[in-house]
């Protein structure tokens, strides 16, 4: 199937109110140029050199989403160049944001990455320390967040259900309570394999990298 074949089944099955990130990593602008044409605007990467680097080369009118781990070190590198960092995890990685968004008079919009797994190997933040963290966030004036991310462990489809659900009642919980620069809005989970499984449990952005390009040739060669 192409890009064009895969993008053309994929839409009919997101409602207009979700958002479909075409998660281009390890992709060629070539292939993205092929995405952008059937009217995809929103791109996910999990490299902050990456993402700068094809965000020169690339459409203007792109929407970036940082979805991988973020390292307090090389967030001076994606100021105002991305529209929404999907994986805060810490008050450290936190306060680096507010500093760096700060000096350049800008708002970071950013969803909490939350670790629903339990995964030691994974980023996000731990269940427990949400509210602390979402507590910090009320106390900046550069950062606002939108939401939370979430990436699941490998499991079954009813293990993946189970996390999803899990994920939305925090989300409600959290949108009924009010915190400063805080809004649940956006719920991102859901990436190729499980994306259908997540929006009929609530989810409004998905991140669909294989199942729009293909597989990932890393990926590959890991296995
Ligand atoms: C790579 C990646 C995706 C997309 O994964 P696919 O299996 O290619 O759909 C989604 N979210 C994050 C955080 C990723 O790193």
């Amino acid at each position: 199937m192409s890009i064009k074949d895969n993008i053309q089944k994929i839409l009919p099955k997101i409602n207009k109110d979700v958002t479909l990130i075409a998660v281009s990593k390890t992709r060629s602008v070539e292939e993205m140029e092929i995405a952008y044409r059937e009217g995809l605007r929103d791109f996910g990467e999990n490299k902050v050199q990456e993402l700068v680097n094809k965000s020169e080369e690339f459409h203007k009118d792109v929407r970036w989403h940082l979805i991988g781990h973020l390292q307090t070190n090389k967030v001076k590198y994606i100021v105002g160049k991305v529209h929404l960092i999907q994986s805060l995890d810490s008050e450290k990685l936190l306060h680096e944001i507010e500093k760096r968004y700060s000096q350049k008079n800008l708002i970071a919009n950013v969803l909490i990455e939350v670790n629903i797994g339990k995964e030691e190997s994974k980023s996000g933040i731990d269940l427990v320390d949400l509210d602390s963290l979402l507590e910090k966030c009320e106390t900046c004036k550069n950062v606002r967040v939108k939401g939370l991310m979430c990436i699941i462990p490998k499991g079954s489809d009813k293990e993946n259900r189970a996390y999803f659900k899990k994920m939305k009642i925090i989300f409600e919980n959290l949108k009924t309570k009010k915190f400063n620069n805080v809004s649940m809005d956006i719920l991102s989970m859901g990436m190729s394999g499980d994306y259908e499984l997540a929006l009929e449990e609530g989810s409004n952005m998905v991140r669909i990298g294989q199942g729009i390009f293909g597989p990932r040739n890393y990926e590959r060669e890991v296995k």
